[in-house]
């Protein structure tokens, strides 16, 4: 995992806006083509080419998508580019740039700030997109940080979540539910340090959901994995708020209904043995956990032979005509509705 140590202090008034904004963007390099002038002007300049553009935007709030008592800011940092890139990939392109706007106040000083570009940066370099510009403003309370993403995709390319047609196999990259777990290991070591600060917490058990909650990576394999299968999806959507609400926007936006299968839901060992330690069902937390960053796609059901038994992908189910709803099929071979329910809404039960 990333480290996070700060020992030195420097106040972000003592450095000011502009020194702020050349001490987090000197280390920057550009490497894209398309990126004609990056930070340093007015506006940054973009070559559009002859393909489509891309773009995407997510706002992440402290105490409201993140809680700094045990996300470290270089994870934090690496995240709100993942959460954007994670967008574009979701349209299979191909992301090229980004801008990041924060809001922070002077509770942080300057090397948090550092923090949090180090890992922006890490993003940067591991998936190739230029930083190009963004907004430095101080906030009164806590820190928030916006990502915008730009991709490209040629327009034949381009996948939307409304192209899912009746019979069409959906299929999971990767495994889901590890995020959401990660996520509640970490805040019961959080009530834990709380009431005992010298417990130091036996984490072995759960460094994957860890560091999947903490550093979730975006798929940016996955459209050249399908390219290389001679497949492409009919609809695509990441895997941000759980697999029922994205099923939800999918059937929706393609006028269709789905059938998934409860026992083809990829789960990792750790995600099913952490369930059973904090009680809670595997099946649910994988369909409304949430925090995955994985692709969930449509393709025709003549691709089977090409995606089944690939290690990168499950066909978890397939579309059905509109009428039929949203379906999960259990382990008992029960047919029960799916309920669009982001991770949220299972936070609160
Ligand atoms: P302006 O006053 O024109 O908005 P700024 O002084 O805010 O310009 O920004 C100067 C340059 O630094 C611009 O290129 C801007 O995109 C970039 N920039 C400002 N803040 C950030 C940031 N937090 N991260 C990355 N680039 C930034
Ligand atoms: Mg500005």
């Amino acid at each position: 995992m990333l480290e996070d140590k700060n020992p030195q202090k420097t106040s972000l008034a003592e450095l000011g806006e502009f020194g702020l904004i050349n001490h987090i963007t000197q280390y920057f390099n550009i490497n894209q083509a398309s990126s004609v002038k990056g930070i340093g002007d007015d506006a940054a300049v973009l070559d559009a080419s002859e393909k489509q553009t891309l773009v995407t935007t997510d706002l992440l709030i402290e105490g409201v998508h993140f809680d700094l008592s045990y996300m470290p800011l270089k994870h934090l940092g690496y995240k709100a580019v993942m959460v954007n890139l994670s967008d574009v990939y979701a349209m299979n392109g191909t992301a090229e740039q980004i801008t990041v706007s924060i809001a922070v106040s002077n509770r942080f000083p300057f090397e948090a700030i550092e923090e949090l570009y180090a890992g922006i940066q890490l993003a940067c370099d591991t998936y190739k997109v230029d930083l190009v510009g963004g907004d430095t403003t101080s906030s009164t309370k806590g820190i928030l940080i916006s990502v915008t993403a730009i991709g490209k995709a040629n327009k034949e390319d381009i996948v939307y979540r409304n192209g899912a047609k009746e019979t069409d196999l959906i299929v999971v990259s990767g495994d889901i539910g590890a995020a959401y777990l990660g996520l509640q290991v970490l805040e019961r070591e959080k009530q834990v340090f709380q009431v005992d600060p010298n417990n130091q917490p036996d984490l072995d058990n759960y460094t994957y959901l860890i560091e999947r909650q903490l550093k979730p990576e975006a798929r940016k394999d996955v459209s050249g994995l399908l390219k290389e299968l001679e497949v492409k999806p009919t609809s695509m959507i990441d895997v941000s708020d759980g697999i029922s609400s994205e099923l939800f926007h999918i059937c929706t936006q393609s006028k269709v209904g789905c059938k998934i299968y409860e026992d083809k839901l990829p789960l990792d060992p750790q995600v099913i043995s952490t369930c059973e330690e904090f009680e809670l069902d595997s099946t649910m937390v994988a369909l409304s956990g949430g925090e995955d960053y994985e692709l969930l796609f449509t393709v025709p059901i003549a691709d089977f032979d090409k995606i089944k038994g690939n290690p990168n992908f499950s066909i978890i189910g397939h579309i059905t005509e509109e009428n039929q709803g949203l379906n999960l099929v259990t382990r008992a071979n029960q047919e029960i509705e799916l309920k669009a329910q982001g991770w949220n809404s299972l936070k609160e039960q």
